[in-house]
């Protein structure tokens, strides 16, 4: 199982991460704790050269260490892509994996960030928060599976009882296999799909014709909006589509 942490600085990763590594092992799981600061911090000072080395030693160590443990993956993982290459290694051993997402509102955020001496600045951590992508917002591979407020108590037994039960799930990653006519690719499939959807629509008989009509119409629009759109997420495409049937 590989558990992705998400949050921004101050958010409580480290502490949430070293307390859940604890009670999975009390319940006999062998879980290790990595993140991309074990390598920054093994350098003595900092350059921005070393961060590409930093990255693929991350990623290799969790690659590594997934075949026989569960990971929890430290790191503020800020841009959707960052937790698109974590479940990519998932996938690649058909492992199980949970994002976690850990919030805080800015002012803790820079209270604690005070506390540890504002290594980083303030005004970074304002930066950040603003611009700050909630997981999941675009795609649907990447919603959380918790989202937790650090500033209110945490239930680890219950994350943990959630946990086992998830890692016990047949996997399913809903991202799609990268390929040169992307776009196309996710644009036949939606097509296809709300096709299907209407086609079943029809066939239940329960509508007259006009209705029909309007639906058909609903389907174009949608379908042109889609494009113009451009990158989209298929699953959350279809929802949408559904939602919009439904409350038609
Ligand atoms: P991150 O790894 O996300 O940067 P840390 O776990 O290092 O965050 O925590 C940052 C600061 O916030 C630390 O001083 C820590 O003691 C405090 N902290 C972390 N989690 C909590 C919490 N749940 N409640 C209160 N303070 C917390
Ligand atoms: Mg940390």
């Amino acid at each position: 199982m590989l558990i992705i942490l998400t949050g921004l600085p101050g958010a409580g990763k480290s502490t949430f991460s070293k307390n859940l590594a604890k009670i999975l092992s009390k319940n006999n799981i062998d879980v290790i704790v990595l993140g991309s600061d074990l390598i920054r911090e093994s350098f003595p000072i900092w350059k921005e050269k070393y961060e590409e080395f930093i990255r693929k030693a991350t990623y290799s160590l969790i690659d590594n260490a997934l075949k026989d443990y569960w990971v929890i993956v430290d790191d503020t993982n800020y841009y959707n892509s960052m937790r698109r290459d974590l479940i990519n290694i998932a996938k690649k051993y058909n492992k199980n994996y949970a994002i976690i997402y850990l919030k805080a509102p800015l002012d803790v955020l820079i209270e604690r960030n005070i506390m540890r001496g504002e290594k980083i600045p303030n005004e970074v951590i304002k930066k950040m928060y603003e611009k700050f992508d909630e997981p999941g917002k675009k795609y649907k591979w990447d919603e959380p599976f918790l989202t937790i407020d650090t500033t209110k108590d945490i239930d680890f037994g219950n994350i943990t009882k959630k946990l086992i039960e998830k890692s016990k799930e047949i996997p399913e990653y809903y991202i799609e296999e990268e390929n040169k006519n992307k776009e196309d690719n996710i644009f036949d499939k939606i097509d296809k799909e709300t096709r299907k959807i209407i086609g079943n629509y029809i066939k239940s008989g329960k509508f007259d014709k006009d209705r029909i009509k309007d639906v058909v119409n609903l389907r174009k629009e949608f379908l042109k909006k889609i494009k113009k759109k451009g990158d989209v997420d298929i699953y959350k495409a279809i929802e949408e589509f559904k939602n919009m049937l439904e409350n038609f």
